[in-house]
Protein backbone atom coordinates (compact mmCIF):
# COMPACT_ATOMS: atom_id res chain seq x y z
CA UNK A 1 0.00 0.00 0.00
CA UNK A 2 2.61 2.42 1.20
CA UNK A 3 1.96 5.72 -0.57
CA UNK A 4 -1.67 5.14 -0.14
CA UNK A 5 -1.13 5.10 3.63
CA UNK A 6 0.34 8.54 3.54
CA UNK A 7 -2.33 10.85 1.52
CA UNK A 8 -2.67 13.60 4.25
CA UNK A 9 -1.90 17.20 4.59
CA UNK A 10 0.95 17.42 1.89
CA UNK A 11 -1.00 16.27 -1.04
CA UNK A 12 -4.28 18.89 -0.20
CA UNK A 13 -1.80 21.60 0.21
CA UNK A 14 -0.48 21.07 -3.36
CA UNK A 15 -4.14 20.92 -4.68
CA UNK A 16 -4.40 23.93 -3.32
CA UNK A 17 -1.50 25.79 -4.40
CA UNK A 18 -2.90 24.72 -7.61
CA UNK A 19 -6.15 26.20 -6.49
CA UNK A 20 -4.64 29.31 -5.48
CA UNK A 21 -3.39 30.61 -8.57
CA UNK A 22 -5.19 33.39 -10.41
CA UNK A 23 -6.47 31.09 -13.18
CA UNK A 24 -6.91 27.78 -12.11
CA UNK A 25 -5.57 25.33 -15.20
CA UNK A 26 -6.37 21.86 -14.93
CA UNK A 27 -5.35 20.75 -18.18
CA UNK A 28 -1.59 19.25 -18.98
CA UNK A 29 -1.30 20.97 -21.77
CA UNK A 30 -3.08 24.31 -20.69
CA UNK A 31 -1.72 27.58 -20.50
CA UNK A 32 0.57 27.58 -17.13
CA UNK A 33 0.88 23.57 -17.21
CA UNK A 34 3.27 23.66 -14.56
CA UNK A 35 2.10 21.12 -11.91
CA UNK A 36 2.83 17.96 -14.11
CA UNK A 37 6.26 19.51 -15.34
CA UNK A 38 7.25 20.25 -11.74
CA UNK A 39 6.24 15.72 -11.56
CA UNK A 40 8.06 14.68 -14.31
CA UNK A 41 11.22 16.67 -13.60
CA UNK A 42 11.30 16.09 -10.14
CA UNK A 43 11.05 12.18 -10.73
CA UNK A 44 13.16 12.20 -13.70
CA UNK A 45 15.71 13.63 -11.34
CA UNK A 46 14.99 10.93 -8.56
CA UNK A 47 15.48 8.43 -10.67
CA UNK A 48 18.34 9.88 -12.46
CA UNK A 49 16.92 9.87 -15.89
CA UNK A 50 17.26 12.69 -18.88
CA UNK A 51 13.63 12.06 -19.00
CA UNK A 52 10.10 11.77 -17.05
CA UNK A 53 6.60 11.38 -19.15
CA UNK A 54 3.16 11.32 -16.77
CA UNK A 55 0.23 9.30 -18.26
CA UNK A 56 -2.89 8.75 -16.45
CA UNK A 57 -2.24 4.89 -15.28
CA UNK A 58 0.33 2.43 -15.26
CA UNK A 59 -1.12 0.89 -17.78
CA UNK A 60 -0.81 4.01 -19.91
CA UNK A 61 2.19 4.41 -19.18
CA UNK A 62 4.01 0.52 -20.28
CA UNK A 63 1.41 1.12 -23.74
CA UNK A 64 3.12 4.47 -24.22
CA UNK A 65 6.68 2.80 -23.34
CA UNK A 66 6.29 0.25 -25.99
CA UNK A 67 4.69 2.55 -28.66
CA UNK A 68 7.32 4.95 -27.81
CA UNK A 69 9.83 1.85 -28.21
CA UNK A 70 8.16 1.38 -31.92
CA UNK A 71 6.43 -2.33 -30.86
CA UNK A 72 3.79 -2.74 -33.36
CA UNK A 73 1.42 -5.27 -34.96
CA UNK A 74 3.00 -8.67 -34.96
CA UNK A 75 6.01 -8.00 -32.83
CA UNK A 76 6.66 -11.06 -30.74
CA UNK A 77 7.40 -9.16 -27.12
CA UNK A 78 8.93 -11.46 -24.78
CA UNK A 79 7.52 -11.20 -20.59
CA UNK A 80 6.72 -12.90 -17.39
CA UNK A 81 3.75 -15.55 -17.35
CA UNK A 82 3.79 -13.88 -13.73
CA UNK A 83 2.35 -10.79 -13.96
CA UNK A 84 -0.36 -7.71 -13.21
CA UNK A 85 -2.34 -8.33 -16.61
CA UNK A 86 -1.82 -4.88 -17.66
CA UNK A 87 1.65 -5.00 -19.57
CA UNK A 88 0.09 -8.18 -21.73
CA UNK A 89 -3.22 -6.34 -22.33
CA UNK A 90 -1.14 -3.51 -23.31
CA UNK A 91 1.45 -5.75 -26.05
CA UNK A 92 -2.13 -6.97 -27.58
CA UNK A 93 -3.81 -3.29 -27.43
CA UNK A 94 -0.95 -2.80 -29.82
CA UNK A 95 -1.44 -5.67 -32.27
CA UNK A 96 1.49 -7.22 -31.07
CA UNK A 97 2.04 -11.13 -29.90
CA UNK A 98 2.74 -11.18 -26.21
CA UNK A 99 4.93 -13.86 -25.15
CA UNK A 100 5.02 -14.94 -21.59
CA UNK A 101 7.53 -17.51 -20.39
CA UNK A 102 8.21 -19.40 -17.32
CA UNK A 103 9.72 -17.68 -13.97
CA UNK A 104 12.63 -18.79 -12.12
CA UNK A 105 13.30 -19.04 -8.60
CA UNK A 106 13.52 -15.59 -7.90
CA UNK A 107 9.94 -15.25 -9.29
CA UNK A 108 11.06 -13.26 -12.11
CA UNK A 109 11.40 -14.25 -16.03
CA UNK A 110 14.15 -17.01 -16.80
CA UNK A 111 16.78 -15.53 -18.55
CA UNK A 112 17.09 -19.30 -20.43
CA UNK A 113 13.64 -19.43 -21.14
CA UNK A 114 13.65 -15.95 -22.88
CA UNK A 115 16.92 -17.35 -25.36
CA UNK A 116 14.17 -20.18 -25.88
CA UNK A 117 11.43 -17.75 -27.03
CA UNK A 118 13.69 -15.93 -29.50
CA UNK A 119 12.37 -15.85 -33.06
CA UNK A 120 13.01 -13.90 -36.14
CA UNK A 121 9.58 -11.78 -34.92
CA UNK A 122 11.36 -11.17 -31.40
CA UNK A 123 11.49 -7.34 -30.92
CA UNK A 124 11.41 -6.17 -27.18
CA UNK A 125 11.27 -8.19 -23.97
CA UNK A 126 9.26 -6.52 -21.60
CA UNK A 127 10.72 -7.12 -17.51
CA UNK A 128 8.59 -7.08 -14.50
CA UNK A 129 10.32 -6.63 -11.62
CA UNK A 130 8.16 -8.12 -8.47
CA UNK A 131 9.38 -5.66 -5.99
CA UNK A 132 13.01 -6.65 -6.66
CA UNK A 133 15.07 -7.49 -9.75
CA UNK A 134 15.21 -10.15 -12.35
CA UNK A 135 18.82 -11.39 -13.46
CA UNK A 136 18.92 -8.07 -15.55
CA UNK A 137 22.62 -8.44 -16.66
CA UNK A 138 21.67 -12.03 -18.34
CA UNK A 139 18.98 -10.53 -19.57
CA UNK A 140 20.19 -7.33 -20.67
CA UNK A 141 22.93 -9.29 -22.77
CA UNK A 142 20.49 -12.04 -24.89
CA UNK A 143 19.08 -8.52 -25.63
CA UNK A 144 21.81 -7.46 -26.92
CA UNK A 145 23.07 -10.17 -28.60
CA UNK A 146 19.83 -10.60 -29.96
CA UNK A 147 18.99 -7.21 -31.09
CA UNK A 148 16.07 -7.06 -29.02
CA UNK A 149 14.86 -4.21 -27.06
CA UNK A 150 14.93 -4.24 -22.95
CA UNK A 151 11.54 -2.69 -21.44
CA UNK A 152 10.81 -2.68 -17.87
CA UNK A 153 7.41 -2.28 -16.55
CA UNK A 154 8.95 -1.51 -12.85
CA UNK A 155 5.35 -0.72 -11.43
CA UNK A 156 5.98 -2.83 -8.59
CA UNK A 157 9.06 -2.18 -8.13
CA UNK A 158 10.00 1.71 -7.94
CA UNK A 159 12.79 2.30 -5.67
CA UNK A 160 14.50 -0.96 -6.23
CA UNK A 161 17.54 -1.74 -7.45
CA UNK A 162 20.24 -3.95 -9.02
CA UNK A 163 23.80 -3.81 -8.29
CA UNK A 164 22.97 -0.04 -7.01
CA UNK A 165 20.91 0.96 -10.78
CA UNK A 166 17.34 1.49 -9.89
CA UNK A 167 14.56 -0.38 -11.52
CA UNK A 168 13.26 1.18 -14.27
CA UNK A 169 16.29 2.90 -16.14
CA UNK A 170 18.31 -0.10 -16.98
CA UNK A 171 16.46 -1.04 -20.27
CA UNK A 172 15.89 1.49 -23.16
CA UNK A 173 12.35 2.87 -21.52
CA UNK A 174 10.90 2.29 -17.88
CA UNK A 175 7.18 2.45 -16.27
CA UNK A 176 5.41 3.09 -13.53
CA UNK A 177 2.10 3.39 -11.88
CA UNK A 178 0.45 5.36 -8.77
CA UNK A 179 -2.59 3.39 -8.29
CA UNK A 180 -3.13 2.60 -4.98
CA UNK A 181 -1.36 -0.95 -4.58
CA UNK A 182 2.32 1.24 -5.62
CA UNK A 183 4.67 2.32 -3.87
CA UNK A 184 3.03 5.88 -4.27
CA UNK A 185 -0.52 7.02 -4.98
CA UNK A 186 -2.27 9.37 -7.21
CA UNK A 187 -5.23 8.13 -7.54
CA UNK A 188 -4.87 7.31 -10.66
CA UNK A 189 -1.79 7.83 -12.79
CA UNK A 190 1.85 6.48 -14.23
CA UNK A 191 4.96 7.72 -15.88
CA UNK A 192 7.32 6.43 -18.36
CA UNK A 193 11.05 7.08 -17.48
CA UNK A 194 14.04 6.91 -20.38
CA UNK A 195 17.36 8.60 -22.03
CA UNK A 196 16.46 8.35 -25.17
CA UNK A 197 14.78 11.52 -26.64
CA UNK A 198 13.69 9.45 -29.81
CA UNK A 199 11.55 6.77 -27.31
CA UNK A 200 10.41 9.94 -24.91
CA UNK A 201 9.17 11.89 -28.07
CA UNK A 202 7.19 9.29 -29.53
CA UNK A 203 5.68 7.88 -25.55
CA UNK A 204 4.40 11.59 -25.05
CA UNK A 205 2.67 11.41 -28.40
CA UNK A 206 0.87 8.36 -28.26
CA UNK A 207 0.14 9.68 -24.91
CA UNK A 208 -1.62 12.65 -26.37
CA UNK A 209 -3.25 11.61 -30.07
CA UNK A 210 0.02 11.94 -31.69
CA UNK A 211 0.19 15.69 -30.90
CA UNK A 212 4.20 16.43 -31.67
CA UNK A 213 5.06 19.00 -28.82
CA UNK A 214 6.87 21.28 -31.01
CA UNK A 215 7.50 24.51 -29.63
CA UNK A 216 6.01 27.93 -30.84
CA UNK A 217 2.98 26.05 -32.47
CA UNK A 218 -0.37 26.38 -31.59
CA UNK A 219 -1.96 22.91 -30.35
CA UNK A 220 -4.06 22.50 -33.51
CA UNK A 221 -1.48 22.91 -35.73
CA UNK A 222 0.87 20.37 -34.25
CA UNK A 223 2.02 17.91 -36.64
CA UNK A 224 1.69 14.26 -36.65
CA UNK A 225 3.66 11.50 -37.25
CA UNK A 226 2.06 8.01 -35.42
CA UNK A 227 -1.25 7.47 -34.15
CA UNK A 228 -2.62 8.06 -30.63
CA UNK A 229 -4.90 7.67 -27.62
CA UNK A 230 -5.44 10.23 -25.03
CA UNK A 231 -3.92 8.72 -21.86
CA UNK A 232 -2.80 12.25 -20.60
CA UNK A 233 -2.65 13.13 -16.64
CA UNK A 234 -4.32 16.14 -15.45
CA UNK A 235 -3.05 18.74 -13.22
CA UNK A 236 -4.18 17.59 -9.96
CA UNK A 237 -2.70 14.32 -10.31
CA UNK A 238 0.67 15.43 -10.78
CA UNK A 239 0.07 17.97 -7.76
CA UNK A 240 -0.70 14.76 -5.73
CA UNK A 241 2.70 12.99 -7.05
CA UNK A 242 4.81 15.50 -6.03
CA UNK A 243 3.44 15.62 -2.73
CA UNK A 244 3.47 11.71 -2.88
CA UNK A 245 7.37 12.09 -3.66
CA UNK A 246 8.81 13.85 -1.58
CA UNK A 247 7.86 10.89 0.56
CA UNK A 248 9.45 8.34 -1.24
CA UNK A 249 12.55 8.08 0.74
CA UNK A 250 10.87 7.46 4.37
CA UNK A 251 8.56 5.08 2.12
CA UNK A 252 11.51 3.02 1.55
CA UNK A 253 13.35 2.97 4.10
CA UNK A 254 10.70 2.24 6.88
CA UNK A 255 9.13 -0.64 4.73
CA UNK A 256 12.49 -2.12 4.39
CA UNK A 257 12.93 -1.94 8.05
CA UNK A 258 9.81 -3.39 8.90
CA UNK A 259 10.39 -6.33 6.77
CA UNK A 260 13.94 -7.18 8.12
CA UNK A 261 11.60 -7.32 11.30
CA UNK A 262 9.44 -9.64 10.37
CA UNK A 263 12.46 -11.34 7.83
CA UNK A 264 14.42 -11.90 11.23
CA UNK A 265 11.43 -13.14 13.44
CA UNK A 266 10.78 -15.97 10.19
CA UNK A 267 13.77 -17.14 9.36
CA UNK A 268 14.35 -20.16 10.97
CA UNK A 269 11.36 -21.33 9.80
CA UNK A 270 12.18 -25.07 8.38
CA UNK A 271 8.75 -25.39 5.80
CA UNK A 272 8.52 -22.03 4.41
CA UNK A 273 11.00 -21.51 1.59
CA UNK A 274 11.59 -17.61 1.69
CA UNK A 275 12.31 -16.33 -1.74
CA UNK A 276 15.72 -15.66 -3.44
CA UNK A 277 16.77 -12.72 -4.85
CA UNK A 278 19.14 -11.23 -7.56
CA UNK A 279 19.95 -8.50 -5.24
CA UNK A 280 18.29 -8.34 -1.98
CA UNK A 281 19.54 -5.40 -0.86
CA UNK A 282 18.24 -3.26 -3.77
CA UNK A 283 14.42 -5.30 -2.96
CA UNK A 284 11.56 -3.49 -2.17
CA UNK A 285 10.29 -3.81 1.38
CA UNK A 286 6.89 -3.66 1.33
CA UNK A 287 6.30 -7.20 0.25
CA UNK A 288 7.49 -10.57 1.23
CA UNK A 289 6.63 -13.99 -0.39
CA UNK A 290 7.27 -17.70 0.83
CA UNK A 291 6.52 -20.74 -0.42
CA UNK A 292 4.92 -23.54 0.96
CA UNK A 293 5.21 -27.28 0.11
CA UNK A 294 1.79 -27.68 -2.09
CA UNK A 295 -1.17 -25.67 -3.03
CA UNK A 296 -3.16 -27.46 -0.42
CA UNK A 297 -1.34 -26.45 1.98
CA UNK A 298 -0.63 -22.69 0.98
CA UNK A 299 -4.57 -22.26 0.97
CA UNK A 300 -4.64 -23.93 4.38
CA UNK A 301 -1.94 -21.16 5.51
CA UNK A 302 -3.95 -18.44 4.05
CA UNK A 303 -6.92 -19.53 5.85
CA UNK A 304 -4.69 -19.52 9.19
CA UNK A 305 -3.75 -15.84 8.46
CA UNK A 306 -7.06 -14.70 7.86
CA UNK A 307 -7.96 -16.58 10.71
CA UNK A 308 -5.37 -13.77 12.82
CA UNK A 309 -6.18 -11.17 10.98
CA UNK A 310 -4.00 -11.33 7.95
CA UNK A 311 -4.95 -10.70 4.42
CA UNK A 312 -2.80 -11.77 1.34
CA UNK A 313 -1.61 -9.78 -1.33
CA UNK A 314 -1.84 -11.40 -4.59
CA UNK A 315 -0.87 -14.97 -3.62
CA UNK A 316 -3.08 -16.68 -3.54
CA UNK A 317 -6.25 -14.43 -2.98
CA UNK A 318 -6.04 -12.57 -6.80
CA UNK A 319 -3.74 -14.79 -8.59
CA UNK A 320 -6.46 -14.76 -11.46
CA UNK A 321 -5.14 -11.57 -12.22
CA UNK A 322 -1.35 -11.93 -11.99
CA UNK A 323 -1.09 -15.08 -14.21
CA UNK A 324 -0.82 -15.78 -17.63
CA UNK A 325 -2.44 -19.12 -17.56
CA UNK A 326 -5.52 -18.39 -16.73
CA UNK A 327 -6.27 -15.44 -19.25
CA UNK A 328 -8.18 -17.29 -22.18
CA UNK A 329 -10.20 -14.29 -22.20
CA UNK A 330 -7.22 -12.01 -23.56
CA UNK A 331 -5.17 -14.70 -25.00
CA UNK A 332 -7.48 -16.75 -26.52
CA UNK A 333 -7.79 -14.16 -29.72
CA UNK A 334 -4.43 -14.26 -30.82
CA UNK A 335 -3.63 -17.23 -33.21
CA UNK A 336 -0.56 -18.58 -30.82
CA UNK A 337 -2.74 -19.28 -27.99
CA UNK A 338 -6.42 -20.08 -30.04
CA UNK A 339 -7.56 -23.81 -28.66
CA UNK A 340 -4.22 -23.93 -26.46
CA UNK A 341 -4.34 -25.23 -23.22
CA UNK A 342 -2.51 -22.03 -21.67
CA UNK A 343 -1.73 -24.01 -18.18
CA UNK A 344 0.36 -26.25 -19.53
CA UNK A 345 2.87 -23.47 -21.06
CA UNK A 346 3.97 -22.21 -17.93
CA UNK A 347 3.73 -25.41 -15.54
CA UNK A 348 6.12 -24.50 -13.36
CA UNK A 349 5.28 -20.64 -12.91
CA UNK A 350 1.17 -22.08 -12.24
CA UNK A 351 2.87 -24.85 -9.75
CA UNK A 352 5.13 -22.09 -7.96
CA UNK A 353 2.35 -19.21 -7.47
CA UNK A 354 -0.08 -21.65 -6.35
CA UNK A 355 2.19 -23.03 -3.55
CA UNK A 356 3.54 -19.45 -2.50
CA UNK A 357 2.16 -17.02 0.04
CA UNK A 358 2.84 -12.71 -0.65
CA UNK A 359 2.07 -10.27 2.32
CA UNK A 360 1.66 -6.52 2.19
CA UNK A 361 3.88 -4.56 4.79
CA UNK A 362 2.55 -2.14 5.33
CA UNK A 363 4.71 1.14 6.15
CA UNK A 364 2.64 2.57 9.14
CA UNK A 365 2.91 -1.49 10.47
CA UNK A 366 3.37 -1.05 14.37
CA UNK A 367 5.67 -3.36 16.34
CA UNK A 368 2.64 -5.38 17.99
CA UNK A 369 1.32 -6.05 14.30
CA UNK A 370 4.48 -6.68 13.44
CA UNK A 371 4.93 -9.81 16.38
CA UNK A 372 1.30 -10.46 15.90
CA UNK A 373 2.30 -11.20 12.12
CA UNK A 374 5.33 -13.38 12.94
CA UNK A 375 3.46 -15.51 15.64
CA UNK A 376 0.98 -15.98 12.89
CA UNK A 377 3.24 -17.23 10.42
CA UNK A 378 4.83 -19.18 13.12
CA UNK A 379 1.94 -20.90 14.44
CA UNK A 380 0.54 -21.40 10.65
CA UNK A 381 4.01 -22.79 9.57
CA UNK A 382 3.55 -25.04 12.86
CA UNK A 383 -0.16 -26.33 11.53
CA UNK A 384 0.24 -26.54 7.76
CA UNK A 385 4.22 -28.30 9.11
C1 LIG B 1 -0.22 -2.12 -11.32
C2 LIG B 1 0.53 -2.53 -12.52
C3 LIG B 1 0.29 -1.96 -13.77
C4 LIG B 1 -0.88 -1.09 -14.05
O1 LIG B 1 -0.94 0.09 -13.34
P1 LIG B 1 -2.36 0.87 -13.22
O2 LIG B 1 -1.91 2.19 -12.70
O3 LIG B 1 -3.20 0.12 -12.25
O4 LIG B 1 -2.94 0.95 -14.57
C5 LIG B 1 1.11 -2.31 -14.83
N1 LIG B 1 2.09 -3.20 -14.68
C6 LIG B 1 2.34 -3.80 -13.50
C7 LIG B 1 3.46 -4.77 -13.39
C8 LIG B 1 1.56 -3.50 -12.39
O5 LIG B 1 1.78 -4.12 -11.24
Amino acid sequence: MAGAELIGREELAEIQELFSREKVNLYRYGGGNYKTREFEEKFASWMGVKYAHAVSSGTAAIHCALAGAGIGPGDEVITTAWTFIAPVEAVSALGAVPVPVEIDETYHLDPSEIEKAVTSATKAVVAIPMWASPRMDEIAEICRKNGLILIEDAAQALGASYKGRKLGTIGSVGSFSFDAGKTLHTGEGGMIVTDDKDIYDRAAEFSDHGHMHLPGLPRGKDPRRAKGLNLRISEVTSAIGIAQLSKIDMILSKSKENKRKIKDGIGHLGNIVMRPFSDEAGSQGDTLIFRLRDRETALRFEAHLMEHGFGTKILPEALDWHYAGVWGHLLGEIDRYRNVDLESLWPKTGAMLRSSICLNIPVLIDERTIENLISAIISGSEITG
